[in-house]
C-alpha cells in the first residue's frame, strides 16, 4: 500500500471546495437461481459447486433469461421513479478477466431496463433530491481468491477460483452527479446508500447484505472550486462495504483531492481502493484513458419488452415506500420529528420497530436502540443490525424492568453481559444475580443497616426533614449493590421512621 497522503483539514477543504458525488450501487438480486441459468445462488457454498456450462461459459452453451430478474429490476425502477423502458436489450462487455469465465459480461448498455428517476434523502432534517441516471441489469463476477498471508494479490503465492457468484443477478444503480451537498456530502452518501438498502429490502428483491457484497458501492466524488459550476476530475472508491465506510471514504478522499488541488497538483482520475483497517484509500486502475469494451447487443438473447399493463401491476402492488413508512410510525409510536431523526439516523428503524412488535413500548424500544446498543455498536465499529442482541432480547430486558425484577441501572449490566455474549437476558440475571432484592426480610434487614450506620440522618427523618431519605436510601443501594428498587427502600425507610 502506498504511504498516507496529505489530507487538508476537513472544514478547510470545504471552505475553498463543492464536493460532487456520484454513486453506483450494484445489487445483487435474492433470486433463487442465476441471470441465464438454472444454478444456485445461496451464499457461502462449497466453492464451484454452483456451476455449469452457461455460468462457465462453456462453448455451444445458451442463456435463458430469469423472469423473477426482470421484475425485481422493473419494481425497482419504479420505486426509484424511473421510467421503464417498453423494449430493452443485453449487450456484451468485453473484456478479460480470470473471474469471468466468458470473456465478456453480460450488462445492459445504451438500453437500460430503467432511466431516468430520483429520491429524496434526509440528513439532520435537511432533504436532498438525488436524480437517478439508470438502473441496468448485469450478471455478477466470480470470486478471485489469493492465497498468501495478506490476502491481496500483491505477494500472494497463488490464486483460487470461485465461480458460484458468475451469473448472480446484478442491478446497478447509478446516479447523475449529486452536487449542493457541502460538507454534507459524506452523509449524503451514506443517507442515500441506507435509504437504497431499505428500499431493496422493503421490495424483498436482495438480501442486502454489505459485508457479505449483496449490497455494494463504488463511491465517487470531485470537487470543484466554489462557485464554479464546472465538474472537476472524480475518484472512484471501491470496496467500501459498510455505510459507516463510504462516508468515511468519502470523507478522506475529500480531504486528499483538496490538498492536492491546493498544492497546485491535479486529481488523477482513478479507481481507489478503501482500507477500513488503516482509514486510507489508495489507488488503483487509471480511468484517464476511457476503456474500450467493445460493447454490442447480445445475440443469444431476445430483446425484453416488459408490457405496459405488467409494469402498471407491478407498480400498483409495491409496498410503502421508506420515507413513507418513518412518516407513518413516526405517528404510530408518538414520537416528535427529533426523536424519530434520532433512531432513522442511527440505522435502528427497523429494530425498533422489530422491538416494538416483540411487546415492548415504542419509547423503550427507542431508549434502547438509541443509547446503549448505539454506544455498543459505535464502539464495535458495526452497524446496529449486527449487534449481537435481537430485538426480542431487548424487550425481553424491558419486560424484565416493567416486572420490578430489574432496575434501569441492572439492565445496563444484562446489556453489557448479553452483547458479551454470556447468554439470554433471564440467564445471565439468573447466573451474575442481578435481580432486585424483592424478598422483604432482606431489605427491611438492609433498611436496618442503613439506619445504624448512618443515624443522623435517621434523626432528621424522624425530625421531618424527609429530604434526607436520599442518603439512607443510597447506603441500601451500596449494601445491595445496587440491586433494589428505590422508590420501594423509600419507602420502606419512611414507614420504618415516621
Ligand atoms: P464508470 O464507468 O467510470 O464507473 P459511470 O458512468 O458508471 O462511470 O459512473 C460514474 C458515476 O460518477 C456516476 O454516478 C456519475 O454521475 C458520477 N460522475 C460523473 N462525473 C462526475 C464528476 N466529475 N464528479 C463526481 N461524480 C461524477
Ligand atoms: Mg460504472
Ligand atoms: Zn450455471
Amino acid at each position: 500500500m502506498s504511504p498516507a497522503e496529505r489530507l487538508l483539514d476537513f472544514d478547510q477543504a470545504m471552505a475553498l471546495f463543492d464536493p460532487v458525488l456520484g454513486l453506483e450501487v450494484h445489487v445483487e438480486l435474492n433470486t433463487r437461481s442465476k441471470m441465464f441459468c438454472g444454478c444456485s445462488t445461496a451464499f457461502g457454498a462449497e466453492p464451484n459447486s454452483q456451476t455449469c456450462p452457461v455460468c462457465l461459459g462453456l462453448p455451444g452453451s445458451l442463456p435463458v433469461l430469469n423472469r423473477r430478474a426482470v421484475e425485481s429490476a422493473v419494481r425497482i425502477g419504479l420505486a426509484l421513479n424511473c421510467s421503464i423502458a417498453q423494449w430493452c436489450r443485453f449487450a456484451r462487455k468485453n473484456y478479460f478477466y480470470p473471474d469471468m469465465p466468458k470473456d465478456f459480461q453480460t450488462s445492459q448498455y445504451d438500453e437500460p431496463i430503467c432511466q431516468g428517476g430520483q429520491v429524496t434523502v434526509e440528513v439532520s432534517g435537511q432533504p436532498y433530491l438525488i436524480e437517478i441516471e439508470r438502473a441496468h441489469m448485469e450478471e455478477d463476477a466470480g470470486k478471485l481468491v489469493h492465497v498468501g498471508v495478506t490476502g491481496r494479490i500483491q505477494g500472494a503465492d497463488h490464486s483460487l477460483l470461485d465461480y458460484n457468484r458468475a451469473g448472480v443477478p446484478l442491478i446497478e444503480i447509478v446516479t447523475k452527479p449529486v452536487t449542493g451537498t457541502g460538507a454534507q456530502a459524506p452523509q449524503v452518501a451514506r443517507a442515500y446508500v441506507a435509504y437504497l438498502r431499505d428500499l431493496l429490502r422493503g421490495l424483498g428483491v436482495s438480501d442486502v447484505r454489505m459485508e457479505q457484497g449483496s449490497l455494494r458501492c463504488d463511491a465517487n466524488v470531485s470537487l470543484m472550486p466554489k462557485g464554479a459550476s464546472q465538474l472537476g476530475t472524480r475518484t472512484e472508491t471501491k470496496n467500501v462495504n459498510s455505510l459507516r465506510s463510504i462516508e468515511r471514504a468519502l470523507r478522506y478522499e475529500i480531504r486528499r483531492q483538496a490538498a492536492v488541488l491546493v498544492d497546485g497538483g491535479r486529481v488523477k482520475q482513478e479507481t481507489r481502493h478503501w482500507h477500513e483497517d488503516v482509514g486510507l484509500t489508495s489507488p488503483g486502475r487509471s480511468k484517464e484513458q476511457a476503456e474500450d469494451y467493445r460493447y454490442f447487443p447480445e445475440p443469444d438473447l431476445a430483446p425484453i419488452a416488459p408490457s405496459p399493463e405488467w409494469v402498471e401491476r407491478l407498480r400498483r402492488d409495491l409496498p410503502e415506500a421508506p420515507d413513507q413508512r418513518v412518516a407513518r410510525l413516526r405517528l404510530e409510536w408518538g414520537f416528535s420529528e427529533a426523536e424519530m431523526r434520532d433512531v432513522t439516523g442511527g440505522g435502528a428503524l427497523d429494530r425498533v420497530a422489530q422491538t416494538v412488535a416483540a411487546g415492548a413500548t415504542p419509547t423503550a424500544a427507542r431508549k434502547w436502540w438509541t443509547t446503549e446498543l448505539a454506544r455498543w455498536a459505535n464502539q464495535a465499529g458495526v452497524e446496529l443490525d449486527d449487534v449481537p442482541m435481537t430485538p426480542d432480547q431487548v424487550a425481553e430486558v424491558q419486560a424484565l424492568i416493567d416486572r420490578g425484577v430489574i432496575n434501569d441501572k441492572l439492565a445496563r449490566r444484562v446489556f453489557e453481559a448479553v452483547l458479551a455474549g454470556q447468554g439470554a437476558p433471564d440467564e445471565v440475571v439468573r447466573s451474575l444475580g442481578l435481580a432486585v432484592v424483592s424478598d422483604g426480610a432482606a431489605l427491611s434487614q438492609a433498611v436496618q443497616r442503613a439506619i445504624a450506620a448512618q443515624p443522623e440522618a435517621a434523626q432528621s427523618i424522624r425530625q421531618g426533614k424527609v429530604q434526607a431519605v436520599g442518603a439512607l436510601i443510597g447506603q441500601v443501594m451500596k449494601d445491595l449493590r445496587g440491586q433494589a428498587d428505590a422508590a420501594t427502600v423509600r419507602q420502606l425507610i419512611l414507614d420504618e421512621l415516621t
